[in-house]
């Protein structure tokens, strides 16, 4: 039996891909220093034989007791609020813990899988993005902490592929939702389905005409787990082209909710893109993948997900998560 580790395995991402490889027959380690990921998201896997959570920050040497087959190198904070309050270790985890899970992957001749981001896009001159556009990154704006982080991270990822001969893949992941998601990351998706449910305004951000392109999570999975089974060495893009502005997104919300809130429309975040659609005709070739499932059946299913959380998470300061070392 294979046994994977996978990091930042306690995460959105990160735990439904533990889940897959459980239902794929594969021993699995999550590991995960819980700054933004839950234990709550691997807890329905804590009876499995198979399944191991280790509490540990990837950016410390990195030892596995073991067999180690496969490294799937998810951890880092992930939604823009987060890595704007976690600067330092969001470009913590792209690099040093980025070189421990390489270094961890060539000495037991682990195969190994990087998620890396459309941000390395930044605010992007193409339109829709292939995977040959190089971006149009802001190295020291607020977003260059993960944006930078994760395309040093693909640097390092190819010259462990090209000078040690590690076996290695990269996933551009796109805007991807759905359960498990937290309900304060401060990402559109939660923050619109929390605010259309407490009947609060929705925040439209700027005037609303930047457009994102919202993939459902198990469809990322799907196409990461095929890249990951693929013999493919440079980036390829996953993440859904159908496209919308944000406040065509904030209009579906109100309508899947019933929701009477009103949107109104906050300043724009510094370097926020202005448009983003993944080009997957390389997924579909390569991966013989795309996104099967539609925006109002994920955002139905997202919406499931949230309604019990809304009333326990009353009260809460929007946003706040615990500082770190
Ligand atoms: N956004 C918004 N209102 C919110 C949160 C986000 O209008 O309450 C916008 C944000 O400015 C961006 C888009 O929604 O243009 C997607 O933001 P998100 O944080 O989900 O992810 P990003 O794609 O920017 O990483």
């Amino acid at each position: 039996m294979q046994r994977v580790l996978v990091t930042g395995g306690a995460g959105f991402l990160g735990s439904h891909l533990c889940d897959r490889l459980l239902a794929e027959g594969y021993r699995v380690i999550a590991m995960d220093n819980l700054i933004t990921g839950n234990t709550d998201n691997v807890a329905h896997n804590a009876r499995d034989r198979h399944f191991e959570f280790v509490k540990y920050d990837v950016t410390q040497y990195l030892y596995i007791e073991g067999q180690v087959d496969f490294i799937f190198h998810f951890a880092s904070p992930a939604s823009p609020i987060d890595y704007l309050q976690l600067p330092i270790q969001t470009l913590k985890v792209g690099s040093i813990g980025t070189h421990k899970a390489l270094g961890l992957a060539f000495a037991r001749g682990a195969k190994f899988l990087l998620a890396s981001t459309s941000e390395v896009y930044g605010d992007p001159m193409l339109h829709p993005q292939d995977e040959c556009y190089w971006g149009n990154v802001n190295p020291i704006g607020p977003r260059g902490v993960y944006d930078e982080a994760k395309r040093f991270a693909e640097a390092l990822t190819m010259a462990y592929h090209r000078y040690h001969s590690v076996d290695t893949r990269i996933v551009r992941i796109f805007n991807t939702y759905g359960p498990r998601m937290r309900l304060f990351d401060g990402r559109v998706v939660p923050t619109f389905i929390r605010q259309a449910i407490e009947g609060e305004p929705l925040t439209v951000y700027g005037d609303g005409s930047q457009t994102r392109s919202f993939c459902y999570v198990s469809d990322l999975i799907e196409g990461i787990f095929r890249l990951a089974l693929c013999d493919y060495h440079e980036p390829v893009n996953i993440g859904n082209p159908n496209e919308m502005t944000v406040l065509e997104f904030a209009q579906i919300i109100r309508r899947i909710t019933g929701s009477k809130s009103e949107i109104i429309f906050e300043p724009l975040p510094e370097d926020d893109p202005k448009q983003r659609q993944p080009d997957i005709s390389l997924a579909r070739r390569l991966l013989d993948w795309e996104p099967k499932v539609d925006i109002e059946d994920g955002i139905r299913q997202t919406i499931d997900y949230f309604r019990g959380r809304v009333s326990g998470a009353r009260g809460r300061v929007g946003g706040k998560i615990p500082p770190t070392t």
